[in-house]
């Protein structure tokens, strides 16, 4: 069958809930990709910031099939190593004393909702149930996480939600401080807003959030299921902030591609947690469980962090290059390899043009180009993607 054939039959199939772009990927390694004509193409999305180790990565492949001929499943009833080894490294290397796994980000928030829901009802304390979350920010689109989402788009159409969010401007301490209320019972971020256009959380912001928490005693839960896993340079973005939070969620980069989310928090917020009050079938399984500890070792093993940090550096460098040559670039802003650049106007012409030549880029809020490619891009295909961007400025 042709590429064009596989389309319409996907498009005749499948639930009519994305705007794909017309390519049928067949294969991948490192940061290219491949179509069913051959057609390479050097990748700056990476799955939505998910595939950070690059594509079929060996390494995680041998991981997940050597678990593979062992055991797939035996559920939550009892014990598997992979699982217990993959908590172990996660609560060695963050703030967090427990994990809990389940299979996506939104599963990771719904998680966090209720542990932080469930602390003060154990306190007897049954009023303190809302939280505050930000405008623009995303959690996902499972109706507690859609409700927590500050973006009209995402809950248009699926209303009533969920009650008990209150949003304020993300960046605003004042605001914040107003909607906190005595039935307040968790505030809600991400570090640097990924589908808002990665806007990133200023320093004293963060500590100012993070003492009026402690004052008031309200759970803090940083969203790092864009951010984790290396994405800024450092394993979770909150360590550039040095500031911790009380629950952190994980997801997308942490399976490089299988899915898995992550929800860690402090021994004294997970206490709330007891046998039968959260469940996931899949949630934790030993061949995804043993391919994300590969990750985490992969991550050390090969100083991914260091080299992210510096790679992200040279290609801020360069997009800031570009806003020196074209006025039609309003700022450049991001950390590691979770970069942005606004435009003055709409991003997805930009997109389909880089698209023809061979660059995967994305575009959020209409008029923000977000690159987040694995982490494991060269300099050499960052330079590509800048001089196939200066030709499409340049013609503009
Ligand atoms: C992608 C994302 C989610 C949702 O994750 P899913 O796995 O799609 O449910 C939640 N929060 C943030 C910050 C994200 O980037």
């Amino acid at each position: 069958m042709e590429d064009t054939e596989w389309m319409e039959s996907a498009d005749r199939v499948i639930a009519n809930t994305y705007k794909r772009f017309p390519i049928v990927f067949e294969s991948g390694q490192g940061a290219v990709l491949r179509d069913m004509e051959g057609r390479e193409y050097t990748d700056f999305v990476a799955g939505i910031a998910v595939c950070n180790l690059g594509h079929a990565n060996p390494g995680v492949a041998a991981a997940l099939t050597e678990q593979a001929i062992k055991l797939f499943h035996v559920s939550n009833l009892f014990y598997t190593q992979p699982q217990i080894a993959l908590a172990e490294k996660l609560v060695s290397l963050s703030f967090a004393d427990r994990a809990f796994f389940c299979n996506s980000g939104a599963e990771a928030n719904e998680a966090a909702i209720k542990l932080a829901r469930k602390n003060f009802f154990d306190k007897g304390n049954f009023n303190r149930w809302r939280i505050v979350a930000m405008e623009q920010s995303f959690h996902g689109r499972t109706y507690a996480t859609l409700s927590a989402t500050g973006q009209k788009k995402v809950r248009e159409g699926f209303e009533p939600i969920l009650e008990g969010f209150d949003f304020v401007p993300f960046n605003d301490t004042e605001a914040l401080k107003r909607q906190v209320s005595e039935n307040t019972c968790a505030v809600l971020l991400e570090l640097i807003q990924g589908e808002g256009g990665v806007l990133c959380a200023s320093q004293k912001y963060i500590e100012d959030v993070r003492r009026f928490c402690d004052e008031t005693g309200t759970i803090l839960i940083f969203d790092e299921i864009q951010t984790g896993i290396g994405r800024t340079g450092r394993l979770f973005a909150y360590e550039h902030y040095d500031v911790t939070p009380d629950i952190m969620t994980l997801a997308k980069a942490l399976g490089n591609g299988l899915p898995i989310g992550a929800m860690l928090a402090t021994e004294d917020t997970a206490r709330a947690f007891t046998p039968g009050s959260h469940a996931s079938t899949f949630g934790g399984t030993p061949v995804i469980t043993a391919a994300a500890l590969e990750v985490l070792n992969q991550i050390e093993r090969d100083n991914i962090l260091e080299s992210c940090g510096k790679t992200g550096a040279y290609f801020k460098e360069r997009l800031i290059w570009l806003k020196d040559r074209y006025d039609i670039i309003e700022d450049v802003r991001g950390i590691g390899l979770m970069l942005g650049m606004r435009l003055k106007t709409a991003g997805s012409p930009i997109v389909d043009l880089c698209m023809k030549n061979g660059f995967l880029i994305n575009c959020t809020q209409e008029n923000i180009l977000r690159f987040i490619p694995p982490l494991v891009i060269t300099r050499e295909q960052i330079d590509g993607l800048i001089d196939c961007l200066d030709h499409i400025f340049g013609e503009m």
